[in-house]
């Protein structure tokens, strides 16, 4: 129990004096972080402002156990709503549906459009029909060639044909001919929004009348992202917009201002190169990207070191009299248990997951010993020496263990106080197993 108790003094994160933190100082914090995940400056801070007015009036933040949770549980209800909730399908109706996709040069399209055809073949059993609509780059035909072969979709190509409104039209009518029930029009973009460009597209849309319009956007363009989401939102009047290169160290902030901004549900991220690395967007998961990958739980540990020290120092004294007591012992059990929520907090967050495969708490054991302490009177948790055999045995009763059981545990704290006495003795030894960890 002791090796236990001492991995579990290691990472003990108490979480009480939490209280201490003002709402203020951490709605700061979350604001620093979002910037930081590439959330623009203006939308962190109308952001943030509605989570404080939200924490201000749940009075319970600054009594709760745990306010940290609180306020990281009341940033990640308002990331979701903003994020649009739930998840956002797309529309498959239509004989052949035809899907649009638009966006500038190198933002991902094709890629998206040979993912989204296997996507749609795989998962929703479909026939897609992929369509080279960028007629201005060579290469491009040979892409799109490539990738659907990957994927075992057919490819409709024109590579004498400059003009994409009638390769789009005469690929639906192919699609119906050859019976297949999706058409996915793969188009050119520029580098950065054109006239042209937006015409070029405009006038697509115009022609095919697409079931479905998605906007391709570079996630690694960070606050770019914005702008050519609202000028392709201007001209198209899009359905849903793809994040694509979220593998990587991109924020995901730029989900968030997207939505935010032009107001259409965010629909795929896709995560790599290869084929089968795409997603349907689900917000909760993003809202715990960009709360992971930003500083905003660092506030909460802060709180938890400062507490762990004074915590700590409480106890060295006790330790250094040779008074640790039950009591204390009773409240680094609770201290253990809170872990189990501090673990689930913390599994949400990328990376933090193996730390908690490491925490392995028997809780059984625990159980145990709550039971056994709870059995003694407030004088014997506080004088462990009068427990006597009448005593042990009435606890035993109390808590329906064996005697060898409460002996077992009364001889293994005497050892952990002993142990601990004698270590707090040791120059340079620290004051107690973790203290100072
Ligand atoms: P398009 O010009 O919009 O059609 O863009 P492409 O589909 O040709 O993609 C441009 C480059 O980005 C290519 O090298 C792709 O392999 C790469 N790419 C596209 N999507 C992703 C993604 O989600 N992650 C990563 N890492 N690379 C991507
Ligand atoms: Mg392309």
């Amino acid at each position: 129990l002791s090796d236990r108790l001492e991995g579990a003094f290691k990472t003990l994160k108490g979480e009480s004096k939490l209280t201490e933190i003002n709402i203020a100082q951490s709605v700061k914090e979350i604001r620093r972080a979002l910037v930081a995940a590439d959330v623009n400056y203006k939308i962190a801070k109308e952001f943030t402002d509605k989570v404080k007015d939200k924490a201000l009036g749940q009075e319970n933040v600054l009594k709760a156990v745990r306010p940290g949770e609180l306020m990281v549980k009341i940033v990640m209800d308002e990331l979701v709503e903003l994020m649009g909730g739930q998840a956002a399908g797309i529309n498959l109706n239509g004989s052949p549906t035809v899907i649009l996709i638009a966006g500038l040069q190198g933002s991902g399209k094709t890629t998206f459009s040979g993912k989204l055809s296997l996507f749609l073949k795989e998962k929703r059993k479909k026939k897609p029909l992929l369509v080279a609509c960028d007629v201005y780059r060579p290469a491009a035909i040979n892409q799109i060639n490539v990738l659907g072969e990957q994927v075992g979709v057919p490819v409709y190509t024109e590579p004498e044909n400059k003009n994409p409104v009638e390769i789009a039209l005469k690929a639906i009518a192919h699609a119906q001919e050859t019976n297949r029930d999706v058409v996915i029009v793969d188009t050119a973009g520029r580098l950065s929004i054109d006239e042209a460009m937006m015409k070029e597209i405009a006038n697509i849309k115009e022609a095919i009348q697409p079931n479905e319009t998605l906007f391709v956007v570079d996630s690694m363009t960070g606050q770019d992202a914005v702008n050519t989401a609202k000028a392709f939102n201007d001209v198209i009047n899009y359905d849903g917009v793809v994040l694509t290169k979220l593998d990587g160290d991109t924020r995901g902030g730029a989900a968030l201002s997207v939505k935010y901004t032009v107001g259409k549900p965010i629909k795929f991220v896709s995560t790599g190169e290869q084929m089968d690395t795409l997603d349907v967007f689900y917000p909760d998961r993003m809202a715990q990207r960009i709360l992971g990958m930003g500083d905003i739980v660092s506030f909460v540990e802060k709180a938890q070191e400062q507490f762990d020290e004074e915590e700590a120092k409480r106890l060295e004294k006790k330790i250094k009299r040779n008074k640790l007591d039950f009591n204390d012992f009773l409240s680094q059990i609770y201290q253990i248990r809170k872990m189990g929520d501090l673990k689930s907090l913390m599994k949400m967050i990328p990376g933090m997951n193996k730390m908690t495969r490491d925490l392995d708490i028997d809780d059984k054991a625990l159980n145990r010993v709550e039971a056994i302490i709870q059995s003694m009177t407030p004088q014997e948790r506080e004088n462990p020496e009068v427990l006597n055999m009448s005593r042990k045995k009435r606890i035993a009763m109390g808590c329906g263990q064996t005697m060898d059981d409460i002996n077992r545990f009364i001889k293994q704290f005497d050892q952990m106080r002993k142990f601990m006495h004698k270590m707090s003795k040791t120059p340079g030894m620290g004051g107690m197993p973790g203290a100072g960890m």
